[in-house]
Formats: C-alpha cells, structure tokens, sequence
C-alpha cells in the first residue's frame, strides 16, 4: 500500500443511497415494510400501469431536506423531478423519477474522524428518487443470473422514497482513502440515524454504496476512475476501495489504460471484477417529470426543519467525551467499538461512565468479537451492565466472580442479581466460614506460616492465595488477609 501512495495519488468518490423509513413509498400510498410476502405492497402507479399518476410524499421531501441540512447543503428553493430512461426488469415503468440537473439539495460537508484528524468531505449534492423492485434469479447455485433457470421479480421495493447522497471527488488522501471512504459513510450513517428518517441497515440494503475510484501520479491531471458496486458493508467500503487502488495500481504500473465502468466488489476474494462498461447521463435521456408539478420548499418551513435538527452525531460525541472525561484516543476506541449508545446507556442506568466503558471495551468486547457479533447483540444489556458494577461497587463481587457471573448473564441465565444467586456466587466474608479455609491453608503452607511469624508479614500472599483457590474465588481477600495476620501473631 505505502507503494501504491508513492506512486499514484487516490481520488475517491462515494454515491450513497438510502432507503427513507416513510411509512408509504414515493408517489403512491403502498406501504413499505420489509419483509413481506412479495408483490403485496404494488399498486398500478408503482405498478407503472397506464393511466396512473404519482403523489409525492411529503414526508419524504421533509426528510431529504433535513439530511441536507444536517450535511450543511443549500436547499434548493425551487426544483423539479426528471425522468430517468432506461429498460430494467424489476423497473415497472421503464423510468425512474429521480432528479437529475435540480437536486433539493446541494454543495454541502461532512466532517469525518481518521486517525485523530478532520478530513472534510464535500457533498455535491442530496436528491430524492424512487427504488427498483428486486429480482431473484433461482436455480443457479450462485444466485447470478448465470445458471439461473428462471428469474422473479418482486415489485414490494418499486417507488420506496430513495435519497442519494453523492460526494465531490476526495483527493489528496493518499495511503488513507480507503479508511476515509468508511468513515464517511459510517458518519453518514450515524447522522442518518440521529436524523430518525432510515434504519440505514447495510445488511438489509436500506443503505448501500457504490465507490468510485482513480489513480494518477502525483502532479499528473486525474486518472480515469472506476465505479465499485455490491458494497454491502463498513468494512467492505474500506476493502473495496484498497482493491481497487491495488488493481489500478498493477494497471497502470504494467503501462495499460483503466476503463471507465461498474465492477463488482467480492465478500468473499475481496477482489473486484468487470461490470458493463459505464453510461454517460446521456444515455439516459432525461428530461423534466412532466406528470409532477415542481418542487419549491417554503422558506419558511425549510427554517423550521433547520431549527428542529437533532443533536448531531459529531457534537454528541465531544459532549460524552467531556462528560466521561475521556482522552481522544480513548474516545476514539469507544467509537470504534461501537459502544457510544451502550456506554451512555449503561450509565443513564446508574455506573460511572468508567466502570460502564470497562465492561463495554472488555469483556463483553472479547466476546462480541469471539462470536462475530456487534457488541449491542453480546446478549448484555445497559441495565445488566449497571447492575453488575453496582454489585462490584457493594463488594458483594470480586472482579473475578463479575465475570462469571457476566459469563451467565451472556448465556441468556438472567440478571447479574439472578445469575449470582443461581449459580451461589458472592464473596464469603464471613469469618466464621472461613477460618476453616484459613487454618487449612496455614497447615498446608508451614513454610510460609513460619515466616509470616518472623515478621515477613509479605509471606501471608501465598496463605491468601490458598484459601482464594480452596473457595474458589469466593473468598473476600481482605477479611482473609486479616484472619491469617491475626492467627500468625501479626495482627
Ligand atoms: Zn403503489
């Protein structure tokens, strides 16, 4: 890679589309859960059947206007749909209403965290578009096309509000673009969600992405770039983008051209291969919606919104920080973790914010991580979190039984409180109960009985460490060390 960046300097692009959460599609009133049985949320207009005429959806215009105002873009104060020309399979009408040259929204930016630095994204703009439907191939082993003995097509996602979000070109990142290009659309991600208008789930496709990339030598006008897609993932934009530059890197270093198109991205190689050869906007002849009158927010109402934004993700962040009294680099592995709302949540329960964040960044971080999961599905949660430290903080646990008893709570046995009492976990500080243990570990260690009753009072470490194993952990080492001074004379 520090190769690649000597050599060629990365431009990157990032077109990002997300599915609106409204609660009905585009320019009808379909509803649009996911997950249902398909082609039973279709009507003929996103059915495109003739005759039909589209609504827009005002809900959706209201929340592309808040996206672009959280993104610091001027919102247009008159614009119009286009119609977008081209034959899809799972497009019933042969066109999408997008917008093409008068987006809602327009030259704004993002400020993004890499190692420790603010690298500032521009957005060449925010508009509002309607989804495809999707088609399922069968028959194949590999769910392509190639193979396949017949393809279904399912019209439920057809006309669901769509908001792409498309970056000016990034340059001048070199080595870490590929770690920029995730950082932005975890940021986009986030701010999306604080906006509450997307459940912005990769997995689920209700935000995807395309990258695009190019390379060319330091001083040299930029090389011809590549749109990456099939991005399914905050890692795979980070993946995909380093193939890239990787690939083109091999290309031009062997004297040969990058061609202008689609590539596909692989989960799997991590690999990108050939798409089709890349459209021009003319190819699609667009041309104003003519069956939709055009769109000119109220000043007023768009002011509105503007006062309305939530708190964003990047100023909640510094606030929490404050708050816990964190270092950045602190801060920063809380964030990487993805322990921000778990973290805050924990201690909105009642923990300190250190004691929740060691709980968070820990143990259940290792094994969030030994599972493959995200941290928020380990099987804790905030209240578990609190109740555990509070039950440390009473001394009714030992950091070693917490874990245990976490251990429990993880395998779904039930509250910290529940999973002690279970399972007969608590610390034994019960002098009675454990002078038993005491005078065995004396008799069993004369040695070092002996030298704690010369006075080398450093000895009674092995004598505790004997009655912790003997209860198993269970013993509260303080009161232990007490007894065992107290039976050897030195106390
Ligand atoms: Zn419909």
């Amino acid at each position: 890679m520090t190769v690649t960046a000597i050599r060629y300097e990365p431009v990157i692009g990032l077109e990002v589309h997300v599915e609106l959460g409204t609660r009905t599609k585009m320019f009808c009133g379909c509803p649009t859960t996911f997950g249902a049985e398909p082609n039973t949320q279709v009507c003929p207009v996103c059915l495109g059947l003739p005759g039909s005429l589209p609504v827009p959806n005002q809900a959706a215009i209201e929340a592309t206007i808040r996206i672009g105002l959280a993104l610091n873009c001027q919102i247009a104060s008159w614009c119009r749909f286009a119609r977008k020309n081209y034959f899809y399979p799972d497009m019933p009408k042969n066109f999408q209403i997008s917008q093409y040259d008068e987006p809602l929204c327009t030259d704004g930016w993002l400020d993004v965290e890499v190692d420790g630095e603010t690298v500032r994204v521009g957005i060449e703009r925010v508009h509002l578009e309607e989804d495809t439907g999707k088609t399922l191939h069968v028959g194949g082993t590999t769910g392509r096309i190639h193979g396949a003995t017949e393809s279904l097509v399912d019209y439920n996602r057809a006309g669901i509000p769509l908001v792409e979000i498309v970056t000016k070109p990034v340059a001048g990142t070199g080595d870490r673009a590929p770690a920029v290009a995730r950082a932005y659309v975890t940021e986009l991600r986030d701010v999306i969600r604080a906006l509450g208008v997307s459940d912005v789930r990769m997995e689920e496709g209700s935000l995807r992405c395309d990258v695009n990339t190019s390379l060319n030598r330091p001083g040299e006008p930029w090389g011809t770039r590549t749109e990456t897609k099939n991005v399914n993932s905050l890692r795979s934009v980070e993946r995909a983008v380093r193939a890239e530059m990787r690939r083109q890197a091999a290309v031009l270093d062997a004297g040969g051209r990058v061609i202008q198109e689609t590539r596909h991205f692989h989960e799997d190689t991590g690999e990108t291969t050939a798409g089709r050869s890349k459209e021009t906007a003319t190819d699609y002849r667009y041309f104003p919606e003519p069956d939709l009158v055009p769109l000119a927010p109220a000043p007023d109402w768009v002011a509105e919104l503007r006062a309305s934004l939530p708190e964003l993700p990047r100023l909640r962040r510094r606030r929490l920080q404050k708050e816990w009294g964190l270092s950045d680099l602190d801060m920063q592995a809380v964030v990487n973790a993805g322990a921000v709302d778990l973290i805050e949540q924990t201690v909105a329960a009642g923990a300190t914010p250190d004691g929740a964040r060691k709980w968070w960044l820990g143990e259940l971080a290792r094994r969030a991580n030994e599972q493959g999961v995200e941290l928020a599905a380990v099987g804790a949660t905030p209240a578990d979190v609190a109740q555990l430290q509070a039950l440390v903080d009473e001394g009714k646990l030992n950091d070693k039984l917490a874990r245990t008893v976490l251990e429990g709570v993880v395998a779904g046995e039930g509250s910290p409180a529940e999973v002690m009492a279970a399972r007969g976990l608590a610390i034994v500080s019960d002098t009675g109960a454990l002078g038993a243990a005491v005078d065995e570990a004396i008799a069993a260690n004369p040695d070092a009985a002996d030298k704690v009753r010369g006075g080398k009072v450093a000895a009674a470490g092995v004598l505790v460490g004997a009655v912790m194993k003997a209860t198993r952990g269970q013993a509260d080492a303080k009161t232990v060390r007490e007894l065992i001074l107290s039976r050897l004379g030195q106390a």
